[in-house]
């Protein structure tokens, strides 16, 4: 299959929908095949996607995970030691419920699985949802059986689309914005994450040189995400994801320069389970990297570039990611950690951390 984007995106596109009574769906990351209700195929493109990784089978549905999460002995590290990145997240690109109409729990679908206790359909409200569009399960959601929306990040898309894009006119209130709204509501959030990478790489004081350029795709980018519904409907994110992944592998080289000597070159690799406990893992690269629950207890993970990487139930505890670049809290959220774990500073303690 051709490595192209956009042609192998159509060609399981073409295959899927060719079976009788499929139907596309957008889902909480990437897009979804279902018969009669059930997922059977899942496209995942954690960020610029040039590169059919594999086909898993899982309890309920396969999913095709594309991922081009970028490449990249005792090292040193230099100055402050694995504390060079920002100090803290960008306020915008943090998700700010209170502000939000509930866009993450009507807008996108989810499947009865061991992340959700139900299956929902695109545009439905979630039976938990409450009229003022607070969860009214949100302090018991692992024990309720919903652990995937403890895990999910909108990176500030909800309050954006809320507020702005549609200035604050409630998809209750006025039914006839709700389909636009909830398909304006993952394009957002796509671009608000990349927003997320720019600003990591933006105040990287290793990626200096590129500051200019990582300003000027940020302001861009952020210009974007005040357009009118019609224009981010027609944005071309996976054009977008594939310029900006370029600009921000630079950045990953040259903040994992910091590591002197050899680093580890995990990127895009099958690593479901491995023991790693205690590993050097300092300025390495685990783009899209499958760490499935894996063992990373005790490892040395600073300076790690993080872009993409699969940290569902990989063990933290006493890992150290300080400084790790494009780590993201939903990533954090989904893994398992304990008051040992030293986390970004941009990112908080998952409150279901030992
Ligand atoms: S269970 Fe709560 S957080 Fe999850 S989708 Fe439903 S309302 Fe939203």
């Amino acid at each position: 299959m051709s490595h192209d984007r956009t042609n192998w995106e159509a060609a399981v596109r073409r295959m899927c929908l060719a079976l009788p009574e499929t139907y596309e769906e957008q889902a909480w990351v990437g897009a979804r095949w279902r018969i009669r209700g059930r997922t059977f195929a899942h496209v995942l493109e954690i960020l610029d996607g040039t590169r059919l990784r594999s086909c898993r089978q899982s309890s309920s549905h396969f999913s095709i995970d594309r991922s081009d999460y970028r490449e990249q002995s005792r090292l040193t590290l230099p100055r402050v030691e694995g504390q060079s990145g920002r100090m803290r997240a960008p306020e915008n690109l943090l998700a700010d419920c209170g502000s939000c109409f509930g866009l993450c729990c009507v807008a996108l679908p989810f499947a009865k699985s061991s992340d959700f206790a139900v299956d929902k359909a695109a545009g439905e409200p979630c039976r938990n949802l409450r009229q003022d569009s607070r969860c009214g399960i949100h302090s018991t959601l692992r024990e309720k059986g919903f652990p995937g929306c403890t895990v999910y990040d909108c990176f500030g898309a909800g309050q954006k689309v809320s507020q702005s894009t549609f200035a604050g006119r409630d998809w209750r209130q006025q039914p006839s914005n709700s389909s636009e709204m909830f398909a304006v509501f993952p394009i957002m959030r796509d671009l608000h994450e990349l927003l997320w990478y720019l600003a990591d790489a933006r105040d990287r004081d290793s990626a200096a040189t590129l500051h200019d350029r990582l300003s000027g795709e940020y302001a861009e980018l952020d210009a974007l995400t005040e357009s009118a519904p019609e224009v981010l409907l027609s944005v071309d994110v996976s054009g977008l994801r594939s310029r900006i992944n370029e600009l921000l592998l630079e950045a990953s080289d040259l903040v994992r320069a910091e590591v002197k000597g050899k680093k580890k070159n995990y990127r895009g690799r099958d690593l479901i389970g491995a023991r790693l406990a205690g590993a050097d893992l300092r300025g390495a690269s685990l783009r899209g990297t499958y760490l499935i629950g894996a063992t990373l207890r005790g490892a040395d993970l600073r300076l790690a570039d993080l872009i993409g990487a699969d940290l569902r139930g990989t063990d933290l505890r006493g890992a150290d990611l300080r400084g790790s670049i494009f780590a993201t809290q939903f990533q954090i959220d989904a893994a398992n950690g304990d008051g040992s774990t030293r986390l970004p500073q941009s990112l908080t303690r998952p409150s279901h951390w030992a």
